[in-house]
Parts: structure tokens; sequence; C-alpha cells
């Protein structure tokens, strides 16, 4: 399986015969697909950083792909087509060689779990563990037990790949959400993502000493267009 880091919290996952593109807004190059691999979007909600409805013109380009997105992405009546799925939180949907199974996020929209040609992949989309700073307690309270509940579904879910928010604006808690994933779930290959260009976030959660023995199968990210063949 080869990964590329596109941009944000977007990513592509080439495996044999089918292309996992995830929450493409149009920043940051699609790497190269020959054509008889068969293409999907799948964006996880709504916000600008993760679906602009532009990516519908790139079915020219990619002629049969498929798009899967959350529900509280609007679309008018005349836009939607039979290659258009719109899926709900807590889901289980088969779209030609996808298995998919969603969670609720803990901000909008969903997290998918996609087993495709054997492997499982997980994108977080925007669950995440969002502790602020300033924010009253109850509200952080609930959030902490609301992304655990989220998360604990996947609890001993083994992962060949998972993509999972590293959000710098978080700052002490920026690693919350992460550390919580990998002490749940049997994940092969953890991948930072959210991180709005700060690549030095990247690093310096290697030397968070909460997150020791937690990252031995760690990829830093440190530009766009980079890429990963896992094995
Ligand atoms: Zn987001």
């Amino acid at each position: 399986m080869k990964i590329t880091f596109i941009c944000h919290s977007s990513f592509c996952a080439e495996l044999e015969k089918n292309v996992l593109i995830f929450d493409y807004y149009g920043d940051g190059e699609i790497p190269e697909i020959s054509k008889d691999h068969q293409v999907y979007f799948l964006n996880s909600h709504a916000h600008p950083d993760h679906f602009k409805k532009e990516i519908f013109g790139l079915r020219e380009k990619y002629p049969g792909a498929e798009y899967l997105l959350s529900r509280d992405i609007r679309l008018r009546p005349e836009e939607q087509r039979e290659w258009i799925h719109r899926v709900k939180a807590r889901e289980e949907y088969r779209i030609k060689d996808l298995c998919i199974q969603t969670l609720r996020s803990t901000d909008q929209g969903v997290a998918w779990v996609v087993e495709a040609e054997g492997k499982r992949i997980y994108h977080a989309g925007d669950l995440n563990w969002w502790h602020w700073e300033g924010e009253d307690k109850a509200w952080n309270n609930n959030m902490a037990a609301n992304y655990k509940k989220e998360v604990d579904r996947l609890a001993e879910h083994f992962f060949d790949a998972a993509f999972v928010p590293l959000d710098p604006r978080l700052s002490g808690a920026y690693y919350w959400g992460m550390k919580y994933f990998l002490e749940q779930t049997d994940t092969a290959h953890i991948f930072p993502m959210h991180f709005w260009g700060d690549y030095e976030v990247c690093r310096r959660v290697k030397a968070q000493k909460e997150m020791q023995g937690l990252l031995e199968h760690y990829h830093t990210i440190e530009h766009q267009g980079q890429e990963w063949v896992l094995c």
C-alpha cells in the first residue's frame, strides 16, 4: 500500500486496484494514478478544510470515481448523482470493493474505517479529543467522555494505517487524541494530520514523554507530496 500526504488531513492510499483519497478539498496535488485503478473520494464533513464542491470536477480526470460524503455535506437535488453516496455516523456500507464503518465525530460528520483488499484503514476526519484551554471544565469533560466512547468502539481493532489529528492549536493537549487512539487500537502505521502546515508539531510529538513506547510505527510528515510504501 502506498500512502501520499496531500495536504492538511488529505491523504491518498493506493492499493492494488483501489485508491482512497481522504478529505481532499482541492489544495495539494493528488499523486499520479494509473487508469486501471478505481478512485474513491471520502469526505468526512463539510468544513472547508475537509471538502469543497470543486472536487466533483475531478471525475473528468478519474472516470468512474465514487464519492462518499458525510450527510452534513449539503447537495441540491440537481447535484445528486448515482456516484455520490451519502453516509451517516455509526453505520456500515458496502460500496464496490470497500467495506466501510463510520464513527461519530466529536465535531462534525464522520470518521472512517475502510476495509479493502485485506487492508484496514482508519481516517479520523474531525473525530478528536478537542480539549481547549479556556473552555469551561464541563465542556472539556464532556468532550473527553465522547471521544473515548467513540474510540472505544475500535478497542483492539487492527489497522494497517491510521490518520489521526495532531492539532497544535490545542496547546498542551495536542497529542491526547492520538495517544488514546494508540492505546486502544493495534495500529501498524500511524500518520499525524490536521496540523495546519505546522510540521514542527509532527517532530515534537516524538519527544513527548507521555508518547514514549507508542510511536514505534509513527511517520513524521515533512512536506506535501511525501510518500511511504507500507508492507
Ligand atoms: Zn477540521
